[in-house]
């Protein structure tokens, strides 16, 4: 059966007025290792190659057992917010960890496999400074259309990719396009993946490499409508072409969050 990525109108904030303010607030700084990606041991060798239609181990060893079906709101009891960040890594990841780091603020990054071959420096960066890592398909293709086995194979490839390169598996994922079936469901819990949506899209990715202003206030705007729920998930992304409009939006988009009192957690 085909689910779409449908969230009630609620939860997609993408139009109408912010709600207000709560009092001044706390917020995390990134703990020294990432809730959501364990240590586990490397693969010496294992290839970055294209995952082949089979289905493999779960290799999420290291994670708890995860619920069944997808997630859009952030955990957490108090007014929580989580910032993330998917396809990447990517050129403007380096100036994204470096706004987290100068606002002491956690985020969770949902890598593509092949990205993470090509940059693996950044995701031992990320991994490092306790960031999570989720995962989010090996090549990004729409799942939906693909046989089990190769649906498997996304999955359990990106994870491979990461385990290889920073010594740590995913225990989030984050399906692309938000396009998911029963079959991905069932697979991502099978490799002890949550699987988290989101509920604030910030469109950023439409800026398309631009770093003007109005694609700048754009995003922010629209990441400040998740100011209406009590625990948001802000989409945002580290895409190949690059993303500066979101970097340059990020500081604004964290003091928002920041002043509004909401706690930054990872998924
Ligand atoms: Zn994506």
């Amino acid at each position: 059966m085909r689910v779409r990525a449908v969230l009630a109108p609620a939860m997609i904030l993408t139009a109408g007025l912010c709600l207000t303010a709560a009092a001044a607030g706390c917020t995390s700084a990134p703990r020294s290792r990432p809730p959501a990606a364990h240590p586990v041991s490397a693969t010496p060798g294992h290839s970055a190659a294209r995952p082949t239609a089979t289905i493999s181990e779960p290799v999420a060893v290291g994670c708890p057992a995860a619920p069944y079906g997808p997630r859009t709101y952030a955990p957490g009891s108090s007014k929580t917010v989580a910032l993330t960040f998917d396809d990447g890594p990517g050129p403007s990841t380096a100036a994204i960890l470096a706004i987290l780091a100068r606002y002491r603020v956690t985020a969770t990054f949902f890598n593509i496999g092949t990205a993470l071959a090509t940059r693996p420096w950044l995701v031992r960066e990320e991994g490092d400074a306790g960031y999570a890592m989720g995962d989010h398909t090996w090549n990004h293709r729409d799942l939906v259309p693909l046989p089990a086995a190769s649906q498997a194979a996304e999955l359990s490839e990106a994870s491979a990719e990461q385990r290889s390169i920073a010594g740590t598996v995913p225990c989030a994922f984050r399906p692309p396009y938000g396009e998911y079936d029963s079959t991905t469901l069932r697979l991502a819990q099978q490799q002890r993946m949550g699987v988290w949506m989101w509920s604030v899209d910030t469109l950023d990715w439409m800026a398309g490499g631009s770093s003007s202003s109005y694609w700048v206030q754009r995003i922010i705007r629209l990441a400040e409508h998740g100011g209406a729920l009590p625990h948001p998930i802000v989409l945002m992304h580290n895409q190949r072409k690059g993303n500066p409009a979101t970097v340059m939006a990020l500081p604004a988009i964290i003091q928002f969050y920041r002043s509004h009192g909401y706690l930054f957690v990872t998924l």
